[in-house]
């Protein structure tokens, strides 16, 4: 993508320095609402299909949490802002074949979704971290919030988070968070994230140390919070539309 003259890139950080303003200013509300303040999400922001250069733009507004769903574009990105200090958070769908790729530059994965997914970041993570002595992976169980399983935007049911947690407690290097969900289209976002804390609560009864929730995104991040998200992946609300790509 060009990177535009001085002052497009002005503008662009103005901006993008307003729209990150907003969305904090809906989650401080959201917060208070749900009577949780001082238990503020981590928001991360989704910069799949946006330039390396605006994820610069975001570090120098403070972003230190960041998402990509792809493993070559965020491995690159990754490469190229390496000085930055960002959390690189994986979010999306993720081949067993590319483990060893993610594990070089992920602080989390949010879509852990299959035994064998786990047998591989294993594999992967403990080799990394015999070479360069990184931190574990926290790792996100992601949930199917939909009833009609043939449409389902991605994750494991809710009977199946039981094992996949057991298998992931036992990995060595791998830490588990908590859970992940996207919630499904066409329903109530509130009905869907409502669901999740029952899952999420049930997990924590067997594992407390996974407390996390992954969920909200720019069209449900209040209804998330009220359900007690603990991480918001947030896109197009902060960056504008994805170019229209796959
Ligand atoms: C793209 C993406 C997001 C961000 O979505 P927006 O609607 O742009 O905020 C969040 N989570 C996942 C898994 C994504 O792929």
């Amino acid at each position: 993508m060009n990177e535009g003259t001085v002052e497009d890139n002005a503008e662009r950080m103005a901006d993008l320095a307003e729209r990150i303003a907003a969305v904090q200013r809906r989650i401080d509300a959201a917060v208070q609402d749900a009577g949780r303040a001082g238990e503020l999400p981590t928001l991360i922001v989704v910069t799949k299909f946006h330039p390396a250069a605006d994820i610069r733009r975001l570090a120098a507004l403070g972003v230190r949490d960041v998402g990509e769903n792809r493993d070559q574009e965020a491995s690159s990105k990754a490469a190229e802002l390496a000085g930055l200090g960002l959390n690189w958070h994986f979010v999306g769908q993720l081949q067993s074949k590319k483990a060893k790729s993610v594990v070089k530059y992920a602080h989390a994965l949010h879509s852990v979704d299959r035994l064998a997914l786990v047998d591989g970041l294993e594999r992967a993570i403990a080799a990394e971290q015999e070479r360069t002595g990184r931190e574990a992976l926290e790792c996100f169980i992601q949930v199917s919030l939909d009833d009609d399983a043939g449409a389902h935007r991605g994750g494991v049911a809710a009977a199946e988070v039981p094992l996949l947690a057991e298998r992931l407690a036992a990995a060595a290097g791998l830490e588990l968070a908590g859970v992940m969900a996207v919630a499904p289209l066409g329903t109530s976002p509130e009905a869907a994230f409502e669901k999740l804390a029952a899952i999420s609560a049930a997990l924590v009864a067997e594992h407390p140390g996974a407390t996390a929730i992954s969920a909200g995104m720019s069209q449900d991040l209040e209804a998330a919070i009220r359900f007690g998200a603990t991480h918001l992946r947030i896109g197009s609300d902060i960056l504008g539309s994805r170019p229209d790509v796959g």
